[in-house]
């Protein structure tokens, strides 16, 4: 069976290999998903210290050992097997993030909210298996009909920053704002504050943004929902990362000095009363494990050794690193900028690799690498294993659902009200169909 470490390797950008050194992040990595399974429950390699898994997090049970050994050309055979077998039945999403071993077998690779929009395009889809983390699989649960079944091959693929603001902890937020705001609306009719959640959230808390006049937010639209959000509110609390926050609010023109953070361990999140009045983006202390690893000195780096480079990063990377590179945005937005420039051209990237990787491949026409020399892959996405796909559709063939993720009534309800009020806005993603929004890549020789 490849491995995790087999996977990752040997990333060569162009032919290349990459000019700094190559190492992966944690040697963890070079252990399958499911020697984690057992084991008690942690993000694992790759993921920070300071972002335990919560324990009410969905817990995987041990894959069948058949999926564990089964050499990576017969998973491939029995995954394309089973997937002609249930036809219109099934539709297969997945990240751009995901391993390109599981990638291929997708119908439509693209991002988090283009991916759970994309079932309104396959009503005939009786399942739906989601190749990506916990909370896209809850959002395609919320955006698809109740007869139709949303899986996550892999329970234990959830996401560290997602899991930073839980829905207790945001609520104890909440009423200490409102001890310090109070509740009545300004002469405009604006609430004192107004909660905005990044997509990469727990369904719970897209609610609590339904019920409290909020909105959720993507990297793609997060200016124009500030925007909006600004026209209902005097000040926006935002989660869960705060490095989206900042870096959209401060390109807004906002000084940092009014947009504190808050640490959820602390009394007043760690701020005087005084700063919180004088607020106007409330800043949640969650970040992305993946990109908070790129820094300044590496876009220094970069720029050494590759003179004229463009370096783009996603917004999710740390404020003095978006200031640093040449542009930033979402990974749509990433993928268009490299799709649109001329051939010869060079990029330093500042996301995920597997992406980095995969556009890599696609354009040989340019040279595009990693911003990180250290190969470190979103280690919860890399849970969803093939073995772990093979199991759920074989287990479809048979007539059984497994890993289905089911958003309560009550919370779907609320969290669809965020939803559709981001979607309302003109700026809200649209899906790329009946193509897949991303070219699935072709297997490759074990
Ligand atoms: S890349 Fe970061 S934000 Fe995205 S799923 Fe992984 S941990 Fe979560």
């Amino acid at each position: 069976m490849a491995s995790v470490a087999s996977t990752i390797q040997l990333i060569q950008l162009n032919g290349q290999r990459n000019s700094q050194s190559e190492s992966i992040c944690d040697p963890d990595l070079t252990h399958e998903p499911w020697d984690f399974d057992a084991l008690a429950p942690t993000y694992g390699p790759g993921a920070s210290v300071l972002d335990p898994i919560p324990s009410n997090a969905p817990r995987q049970g041990t894959l069948p050992r058949e999926y564990r050994e089964l050499p990576p050309e017969v998973l491939e055979a029995r995954i394309r097997a089973a997937k002609e077998t249930l036809g219109d039945r099934l539709l297969i999403l997945g990240h751009f993030y995901q391993r390109d071993e599981v990638v291929r077998h997708a119908d439509y690779v693209g991002d988090s909210l283009q991916l759970a929009q994309v079932t309104s395009t396959r009503p005939s889809a009786e399942a739906i298996v989601f190749c990506g983390v916990h909370f896209m699989a809850e959002t395609a649960d919320i955006l698809t009909r109740p007869d139709q079944a949303v899986i996550l091959p892999n329970l234990a693929a959830g996401c560290s920053m997602a899991d930073m603001a839980d829905l207790d902890s945001v609520e104890q937020c909440w009423e200490q704002l409102e001890e310090v705001y109070g509740t009545e609306l300004d002469v405009q009719g604006r609430q004192p504050i107004l909660p905005v959640t990044y997509i990469n959230s727990s369904a719970a808390l897209k609610a609590f943004c339904g019920r409290h006049g909020g909105v959720v937010c993507t990297s793609s639209n997060a200016r124009t929902v500030l925007d909006w959000a600004f026209e209902r509110g005097q000040r926006v609390l935002f989660f869960p990362d705060q490095h989206l926050g900042r870096n959209t609010a401060k390109a807004m023109g906002i000084p940092l000095r009014q947009m504190p953070t808050w640490d959820p361990r602390k009394r007043l999140g760690g701020n005087t009363p005084e700063t919180l009045r004088d607020a106007r983006v409330l800043l949640w202390h969650g970040f992305c494990s993946v990109h908070k690893r790129f820094s300044v000195e590496q876009i220094s780096h970069a720029r050494a050794a590759h003179p004229g480079v463009r370096v783009i990063v996603h917004p999710e990377c740390p404020m003095d690193v978006v200031d640093a590179a040449d542009e930033a945005g979402s990974t749509d937005y990433i993928r268009k900028a490299i799709e649109a420039a001329p051939a010869g051209t060079t990029f330093a990237v500042g996301t995920e690799i597997n992406l980095v990787r995969r556009l890599a491949t696609q354009h040989p026409d340019k040279t595009i690498f990693s911003l990180d020399p250290v190969i470190c892959p979103c280690s919860t996405m890399y849970r969803i294993h093939p073995g772990y796909l093979a199991w759920v559709l074989e287990a479809l063939v048979r007539g059984e659902v497994l890993n289905r993720i089911v958003v309560p009534d009550r919370v779907a309800q609320n969290a669809r009200i965020a939803l559709g009020r981001m979607l309302a806005l003109n700026s809200a993603p649209t899906v790329q169909a009946p193509e897949p929004a991303f070219a699935a890549p072709e297997p490759v020789t074990a």
